[in-house]
Parts: C-alpha cells; sequence; structure tokens
C-alpha cells in the first residue's frame, strides 16, 4: 500500500486500471526494474461472475481472486497500488500526472490505461441483478456451465449470431424479438432451420425465485420457463481518464450495427498521444482474461522499450556534452 511520500515520487510507469490487463503489465515493467504505481478501484467487469474460464491452468477461478493473486505478483516486482478513482491526467514536463476523486496526484513518466469497460444493459426489470450469474453474454466464458439448459435470447443487433452461438450448447434456444423486431425478421429463416423458435413482443420483466432465474414475463402477461438468459450488451469503453488528455472513443460496428466504443490504438497499445498506451477491454472490447492480459504484457514491454530510448538518448547527449 502506498504512503503520502510515495505519492508524490514519480514512478516510470503510471497505470490506471488495476484488471488483469493493468497487473500484467505492471509485472512485465517490475520485472524490467522500472518503478510503477497502480491506481484501481477494484471494480474489474467480470466481478459479478463467480466463476471466471479460458484461462489456461486458472479455470473456474474467481475472479477477484485472479485480481487479487495478481496484485500480490505485482507487489512482489516493487509496484505500489493506489486505492482510488482517477479522475484526469495531463502533461507536465517530465511525463504525466494523473489526479484522484480524493484530490491527490500520482506522476510518471509514461501513462497506461487499462480502465476496462461498462457493460450497458437493456433497461428490463429484474435483469441487472441477475448479471454475471444467469443473465450472461459470452459462450465462452460461461456457455459449458449452462450446456443443455433452457436458453432465452434477448433480441439485439446481434441476435442471430448469438442465438446460433448458444445454439451449439444447447438444442433448447428461444430467441426474444423484444425491441429488435427488424433483426429478428431477418434471421427467422436461419433460425427456424436450427430448431429455434423466435417470440415475438416485449419482455416486461425477469422472474426470479429464490437466487435463480426461472424465466420472463412478457408484456402480453404470457410467461415463458427459462434457466438463463443472453443479452448483447452495450460495450462503453471507460475512457475518461483518456478523454482528458485529448483522446477519443471510437465507434465498434459489427454488421452495421454499434456494438459500444473503444480508444484505437497500435498493436502494442500505443495511442496517437505520445507516451500515452492502453491495453485491455478499454481498447479492445472483446479481449477475454487472458487476451487483456497479454495486450497489458505487450503493452509494459513497449513502454520499458519506449523508456530505454529515451535513456539512451540522454545518454549519448550527455557522453557528447561532456567530449565537447
Ligand atoms: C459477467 C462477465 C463475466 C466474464 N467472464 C469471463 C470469463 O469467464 N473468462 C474470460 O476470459 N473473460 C470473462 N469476461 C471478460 C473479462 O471480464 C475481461 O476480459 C477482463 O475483465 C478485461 O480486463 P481489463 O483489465 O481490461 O478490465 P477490468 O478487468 O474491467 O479491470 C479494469 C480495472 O480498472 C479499474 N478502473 C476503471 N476506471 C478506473 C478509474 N477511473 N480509476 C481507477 N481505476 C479504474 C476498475 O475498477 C478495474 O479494477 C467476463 C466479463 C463479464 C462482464
Amino acid at each position: 500500500m502506498t504512503t503520502d511520500t510515495d505519492r508524490h515520487t514519480p514512478v516510470d510507469a503510471i497505470i490506471v486500471g488495476g484488471g488483469v490487463a493493468g497487473l500484467s503489465a505492471a509485472v512485465a515493467l517490475g520485472r524490467s526494474r522500472r518503478s510503477v504505481a497502480i491506481i484501481d478501484a477494484g471494480d474489474p467487469r467480470n466481478a459479478p461472475a463467480a466463476h471466471s474460464h479460458n484461462y489456461l491452468t486458472r479455470d473456474g477461478e474467481s475472479p477477484l481472486e485472479l485480481v487479487r493473486l495478481g496484485r500480490d505478483e505485482a507487489l512482489h516486482y516493487g509496484a505500489r497500488i493506489v486505492e482510488g478513482v482517477a479522475t484526469s491526467a495531463s502533461r507536465t514536463e517530465a511525463g504525466f500526472e494523473v489526479t484522484l476523486a480524493d484530490g491527490s496526484v500520482v506522476r510518471g513518466r509514461r501513462l497506461l490505461v487499462t480502465t476496462g469497460l461498462t457493460d450497458v444493459l437493456p433497461d428490463i426489470p429484474g435483469l441487472a441483478d441477475r448479471w454475471g450469474r444467469d443473465v450472461l453474454h459470452c459462450p465462452y466464458c460461461h456457455g459449458w456451465e449452462v450446456r443443455d439448459r433452457r436458453i432465452g435470447i434477448i433480441g439485439s443487433a446481434m441476435i442471430g449470431h448469438q442465438a446460433q452461438m448458444w445454439r451449439q450448447l444447447t438444442e433448447h434456444v428461444t430467441v426474444f424479438a423484444h425491441t429488435a423486431t427488424q433483426s429478428a425478421t431477418q434471421e427467422r429463416e436461419r433460425l427456424a432451420a436450427r430448431g429455434i423458435e423466435v417470440v415475438d413482443g416485449e419482455i416486461a420483466r425477469v422472474d426470479v425465485e429464490g437466487d435463480a432465474i426461472v424465466g420472463v414475463t412478457l408484456a402480453s402477461g404470457t410467461q415463458i420457463r427459462l434457466d438463463a438468459l443472453v443479452v448483447g450488451p452495450n460495450f462503453t469503453s471507460r475512457a475518461d481518464v483518456l478523454l482528458s488528455l485529448g483522446l477519443a472513443t471510437t465507434e465498434m460496428v459489427m454488421n452495421d450495427h454499434v456494438l459500444g466504443t473503444y480508444v484505437e490504438a497500435d498493436p502494442v497499445g500505443a495511442t496517437s498521444v505520445p507516451g500515452v498506451w492502453v491495453a485491455g477491454n478499454v481498447s479492445a472490447p472483446m479481449d477475454t482474461v487472458v487476451a487483456a492480459s497479454a495486450a497489458g504484457v505487450k503493452a509494459g514491454a513497449a513502454i520499458n522499450g519506449d523508456l530505454i530510448e529515451e535513456e539512451v538518448r540522454l545518454a549519448v547527449e550527455q557522453a557528447k556534452a561532456i567530449a565537447s
């Protein structure tokens, strides 16, 4: 943890966001003997889920335990963890200053933003409370756990794609057109061919008994029994800190539909603002845990390389000055 004195010491790299992307970058940088401060609000995107899957050797681990283990590894290599919410960043002569909601400031030579994204869910009563438990979005993350169960797909722009993905896991898939009537109409033939029923009409509420979804009630009053629901959230990049540096978000478009926003960067996470990198879901909404972690390692290595270049340039200038 951080003392007041620590907070005033500039570090080689400030990392805003201590999820898997940020922590992986911190380990890569720490192992290169770089000083790192990680500012973290402690709210990783997958926190509502009890288990995380598709991360080799860690299958089924709790998302919060993964982050706890990651923090231990980052601390082992000398990272400082600053608990709090970063609200803005600005450029200084020596690099960057990040201001937190409590008014404190962290200073560093380079900035990596790994703040992830917010899943904006359809506004249906009862839905948000079950998010990450039996309201799902990613078949690779939680599909196996609901194989052969009754799954309802809530209409979105990606209705056809999602329904066919989940049909791979169970024969009992029902598509609810809800407000996506046009997409449901366009996909009807392909869905019917795979035995997927399309139910017209809007969903009025999600029905829950005890600690589980039992189905949905339509606006017409019809009730349909289900074991899980699938939604297509809008993936909204948590980019406030980057916006304060003049960066913008870009719409992520698939098949003419806007699925969310992200911050553009090169393959190692460098943005168009010199000295500022991004990694994980803030710049790649489809990245799963292992992909976000890999992106963090790549960005960490790129930042180390950039610092080395600066240090070599300064050393050459100094050597020339001494020689002249
Ligand atoms: C319900 C659900 C279940 C999932 N299950 C799986 C799964 O089983 N397997 C899998 O591979 N993927 C899964 N995912 C995807 C997974 O969550 C992401 O791949 C992963 O979290 C991306 O990591 P990240 O580091 O980019 O962002 P995050 O993990 O979201 O971490 C971002 C961190 O930044 C912090 N932060 C944000 N803004 C600020 C700020 N302004 N100041 C300070 N800190 C800030 C947050 O508090 C958080 O700690 C799931 C996603 C969801 C929604």
